[in-house]
């Protein structure tokens, strides 16, 4: 596939590692940036609105979207299902805008391979220890989840190497300036 307008950016990492904020921070300083919104299986937490964070779907709603082709990825992650819906994405690459996606490491390699110019992040916390309590602090998931999440997370970061740019998230503002210079010399090259 190819597209020569808009590019997709790709922003993964461990959970707990403030893909979030940094994302939030990437859309208030980039007006033009698009941000896609995931559909998933996974029940809203109590801080995310219906239809907000994600498009919360039925499982069988997320089967018949794969099964039609709607998605340009997805993957399943702790139990439940995630994935980009299709068409969104492609309109707005058309339209030459380019469109952020937060997502895990499967599905951020499985876009690369049919758009291998978009720009992929991997973003770091300093340490295990940081992670762990920013997953604790976070208060959204219990000791279990938390573990889970934190084995996922050894798992993901042994796949950074195959991102385009690894970024430590040792100071937000610092982090997202990072990304922010990164991406306007690649506009440059152009
Ligand atoms: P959470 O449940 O914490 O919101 O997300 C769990 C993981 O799913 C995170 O690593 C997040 O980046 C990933 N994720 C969210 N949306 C998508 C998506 O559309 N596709 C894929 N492959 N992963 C996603």
């Amino acid at each position: 596939m190819n597209t020569n307008k808009g590019k997709l950016i790709i922003l993964s990492g461990p959970s707990g590692a403030g893909k979030g904020t940094i994302c939030a921070e990437l859309l208030k300083r980039l007006p033009d940036l698009i941000i896609s919104r995931s559909a998933t299986t996974r029940a809203p937490r109590p801080n995310e609105q219906r239809n907000r964070s994600y498009f919360f779907v039925s499982q069988e709603t997320f089967l018949e979207m794969v099964a039609n082709s709607e998605l340009l990825e997805y993957d399943q992650h702790f139990e439940n299902y995630y994935g980009t819906p299709k068409k969104f994405v492609l309109d707005m690459l058309k339209f030459g805008k380019d469109v952020l996606l937060e997502i895990d490491v499967r599905g951020a390699l499985q876009v690369k391979q049919n758009f291998p110019e978009s720009i992929l992040f991997f973003i770091e916390a300093p340490s295990e220890k940081d992670l762990y309590e920013r997953l604790v602090k976070r208060g959204t998931e219990n000791e279990e989840k938390i573990q889970i999440r934190m084995a996922r997370n050894k798992l993901e970061l042994a796949q950074k190497h195959k991102y385009d740019y690894c970024i430590m998230n040792d100071d937000v503002d610092r982090a997202v300036k990072e990304i922010i210079s990164i991406l306007n010399q690649r506009r440059q090259q152009q």
